[in-house]
């Protein structure tokens, strides 16, 4: 049954995130995708033409096999839609968006670009006799090669490079990424420290992390894009796939959250939360 919304109307809230508006109701807190005004919404049933039968982007049948909760509300106008609850629909989008972009343009198409994955990527400098600059290249041209570059590059430098050194020799090299580096002067930061001294600024949803020399996929951050975004898996941590920590990847605000790796490793901390809510 579709429950009258009436009442509901004043809760419902412009929400932006970055350049995006959503739209929801977030009754107790909770969060929840309403898909009244998005411009994807479908109204197709030809006996009861105000009834939503489903989206164009294919996600309530998406949300449906993830075992979503749904929410079935009607309007003042009699129209009849869903609220998602507990979750935040990528291709929620509105009528005023869709009339911003340029004519015969797929809508779907341009939606999903807007959600291409923004990831800064922490490149970790270790203590070594001479300066590992050629190692530093691999990794940078690796990544310049990349379907989806990163948004920025963190070099985190341990090895205690001049930073006017390090600047003359990076300059030109990052195409098309920007990049800053952190040079790491407590004597006895071990990796963790050392990562979470150039994490503080991170702004971007999820973090990757390499070791100068390592060479990073050309796929590395377009099939977390892909996991994400075509098939809505959910993650928040990946393991890194040797000792040096490579791939590495964090969920940035999860990693603020837990105050990195203070205490204890966060790999720990995030291990122990499942587990007790198991
Ligand atoms: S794209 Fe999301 S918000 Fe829009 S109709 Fe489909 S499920 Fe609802």
């Amino acid at each position: 049954m579709f429950e009258d919304n009436e009442e509901k109307e004043g809760r419902i809230q412009l929400y932006s995130r970055g350049n995006k508006t959503m739209s929801m109701i977030q009754p107790n807190e909770k969060i929840e995708t309403v898909c009244r005004n998005c411009v994807f919404v479908a109204y197709e049933d030809m006996d009861d033409p105000q009834l939503q039968t489903g989206c164009q982007a294919g996600m309530i049948d998406i949300y449906r096999k993830q075992g979503a909760t749904f929410k079935e509300y009607v309007d003042s106008y009699e129209k009849k839609f869903y609220g998602i609850v507990d979750r935040i629909c990528p291709y929620w989008r509105t009528k005023e968006w869709a009339e911003k972009q340029p004519e015969n343009e797929d809508l779907l198409l341009i939606a999903r670009d807007e959600m291409t994955l923004r990831m800064e990527v922490v490149i970790y400098i270790p203590p070594s006799r001479e300066v590992p600059f050629v190692d530093i290249g691999i990794t940078v041209d690796s990544l310049a090669r990349g379907k989806i570059k990163p948004t920025k590059l963190i070099f985190c430098d341990h090895h205690n490079i001049q930073p006017a050194r390090f600047r003359k020799w990076i300059t030109g090299r990052c195409a098309k990424m920007g990049w800053r580096a952190e040079h790491i002067r407590e004597s006895d930061a071990d990796f963790l420290r050392c990562l979470d001294l150039c994490m503080k600024r991170a702004r971007e949803r999820y973090v990757g992390v390499f070791t100068a020399g390592f060479y990073v996929p050309e796929d590395y951050i377009s099939s977390l894009d892909v996991a994400l975004h075509d098939r809505f898996e959910r993650f928040i941590y990946l393991e890194p796939v040797d000792e040096l920590n490579n791939g590495m990847t964090v969920q940035n605000v999860l990693h603020q959250f837990n105050r990195g790796n203070r205490e204890s490793p966060l790999i720990e901390k995030l291990r122990q939360k499942t587990l007790e809510q198991s």
